[in-house]
């Protein structure tokens, strides 16, 4: 069987991903992506596809992003056989934590990473289901930095492009597996 496109791989995603307009708020498309979740068949084929997309770059972790990054870090973490991670909102992990508080577009919030998590030099993916405005990712970033680890590269399932959160975060390597 040939290997399936980017091109392919992002149609048959996108046509499970769900638009649901005016969520959390007024103005906000949300994109949902429950659907694909629920789709074995294309959830599996997107799964591996990111996956393939890092073999052989030596991650040794895959941090996912509360709470949607945790669904799809976890499966990329065990095809890369690298650890999962966890970032979590503020209280919510039980050992000893370094914390990063950013801006959001009303108000502020804080994420938190265990200071034992990454070690000095290792290579980490950091995914997320939706890169908007990108302070979530490069709060992140910088906790990884903190640890003095990688930032090998950052994987999104979703890049809304118009919001441009691509350039918060210019120095890093991304990939999206689809773009709106
Ligand atoms: P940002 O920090 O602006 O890049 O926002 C990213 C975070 O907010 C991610 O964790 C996403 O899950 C969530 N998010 C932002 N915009 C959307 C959207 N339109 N649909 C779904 N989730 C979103």
């Amino acid at each position: 069987m040939n290997k399936i496109t980017l091109d392919e791989i992002s149609q048959q995603t996108k046509a499970v991903i769900r638009d649901i307009p005016d969520f959390p708020k007024k103005g906000i498309i949300f994109k949902d992506i429950m659907p694909l979740l629920a789709n074995h068949d294309v959830f599996s084929k997107t799964i591996k596809f990111m996956a393939d997309h890092y073999r052989g770059r030596g991650i040794t972790k895959v941090i996912g992003i509360e709470a949607r990054g945790f669904i799809l870090a976890a499966p990329i973490a065990i095809e890369l056989q690298a650890g999962m991670i966890p970032v979590r909102k503020k209280g919510k992990l039980p050992y000893k934590t370094i914390s990063k508080t950013y801006d959001l577009e009303y108000g502020q919030d804080t994420l938190e990473i265990h200071e034992d998590a990454v070690k000095p030099g290792e290579k980490v993916l950091i995914v997320d289901d939706v890169l908007a405005t990108g302070g979530t990712i490069k709060a992140v970033c910088e906790l990884v930095e903190k640890l003095n680890a990688k930032v090998e590269s950052i994987a999104m399932l979703i890049e809304l492009d118009f919001l441009k959160g691509r350039e918060k975060i210019s120095g890093h390597d991304l990939f999206s597996l689809i773009k709106y």
